[in-house]
């Protein structure tokens, strides 16, 4: 007998008929003889819906209403899921985020979960009962209705899972797992049987959208085993484990890309102490999240350039912040490319090699393809290029790391 954490997202529970396909699933796993609590999202196209709601109802709305009304479509999913269990045999509650509760902290639209009290679940385990936990919601420490930012009922199943101390949190999803790299563009993708924590982490911060990227901290810091897998299919997923459950680490596990990136380059900025610190400051303050930043080697003349990205739903507001202080910042010229695509790939495996950035820069040398910015961490080598490229680079680089499918 194992406890295991079931999440089904949107699409698995998009009606009625994939509510009672994903509830069979639950059966079979009570069946086997396991403890069984299962987390939901909302309906496909649901919070988006509401999401739109709250924005037409008025222009900035409070935000402790925003989470009320958002974390609506999770209820009614946890209800039907429960009810649909029930007629099946299956004896089942739905909980809401405060009726558990999931305690988190008071950032209404994108709170932190910080305490989950189990004890009331697992007795009801012990009656045989399974609980039906609606995702994405907690509460706040005065008592308000929170939510855990868009796609945060992975955060709500990976908690919960921590909270069990379940063996496993398998995340149904409408692919059938991880994929070294997006199958629309690279037909030759494969999906990989296990990842690492840290290297999914930069799979889902660098664009990958399968996993909410708290979800992965959190199964991280707590070592849930998480498996990412299809609830249209009966086949193995990914599993994300820890690096020691791991044989054969590949050098580059997953090339991803993101499009949600636009360059600034300030041109023939005084190349002195204090300016870049004079630069950054004011888009820190204008909560602007700045990503690669390259300066070039000062010329004789005292003058440098500073090339930088941002996201680019922030690059207008980017642009009007520096344009602003001009006389203040003392840069000669401003240039912007919304154009532009970042490409990273990924591997703990290039800890303990040499040469993986080598072979990135070689196989878009060789396609002819022009390297922007550069920037690499410790399991990770990241180029902004121009975003015609993307097919290309993404095409070269999978076969140059040996990542093909057969
Ligand atoms: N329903 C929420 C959303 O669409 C939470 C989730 O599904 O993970 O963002
Ligand atoms: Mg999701």
């Amino acid at each position: 007998m194992a406890r295991i954490v079931m999440k089904f997202g949107g699409t698995s529970v998009a009606d009625l008929e994939r509510i009672r396909r994903a509830a069979t699933r639950v059966k079979a796993e009570v069946e086997a003889g396991n403890e069984v609590a299962v987390v939901v999202s909302a309906m496909a196209g649901v919070t988006n819906a509401m999401v739109k709601l709250v924005s037409d109802a008025a222009r900035l709305a409070d935000l402790r209403e925003y989470d009320v009304v958002v974390s609506s479509g999770e209820q009614v999913t946890s209800g039907l899921m429960a009810i649909v269990l029930q007629s099946m045999g299956v004896p089942a509650r739905s909980w809401m985020g405060w009726q558990i509760p999931i305690v988190t902290d008071d950032s209404h639209g994108s709170a932190r979960i910080e305490n989950i009290a189990v004890d009331d679940v697992v007795r009801r385990f012990g009656e045989g009962q399974v609980a039906v936990v609606a995702g994405f919601q907690g509460i706040d420490p005065a008592g308000r209705i929170t939510t855990l930012g868009r796609g945060g009922s992975d955060t709500s199943a990976v908690a919960l899972a921590a909270a069990l101390q379940a063996e496993r949190c398998d995340i149904y999803t409408d692919v059938d797992g991880v994929y070294t790299t997006d199958p629309r563009i690279v037909a030759k993708a494969r999906k990989l049987d296990r990842i690492t924590y840290e290297e999914m982490l930069e799979m889902a911060s660098q664009g990958a959208k399968v996993l909410q990227t708290r979800s992965v901290e959190m199964a991280m810091k707590h070592h849930v085993r998480v498996q990412v897998l299809s609830s249209f299919e009966n086949s193995p997923g990914t599993l994300v484990v820890d690096e020691d459950e791991i044989v054969e680490q590949a050098l580059v596990s997953g090339i991803a890309y993101s499009r949600d990136e636009a360059k600034i380059t300030l041109l023939r900025v005084p190349d002195q102490p204090g300016v870049a610190a004079k630069i950054f400051g004011p888009l820190a303050e204008a909560a602007i999240n700045v990503d690669m930043i390259v300066q070039n080697v000062s010329a004789e003349t005292g003058r440098t350039d500073l090339t930088f990205t941002v996201g680019k739903a922030e690059l207008e507001r980017a642009v009007q912040v520096l344009r602003s202080r001009q006389a203040e910042l003392k840069f000669e010229e401003l240039r912007s490319d919304a154009n532009v695509v970042k490409v990273s790939v990924i591997g703990v495996g290039m800890r303990s090699h040499a040469g993986v950035a080598q072979q990135m820069f070689t196989a878009l040398a060789e396609r002819g393809i022009n390297i922007q910015v550069i920037s690499t961490s410790e399991i990770k080598v990241s180029v902004l290029i121009a975003e015609e490229y993307t097919e290309l680079a993404l095409r070269g680089l999978h076969t140059a790391y040996g990542l093909d499918a057969a």
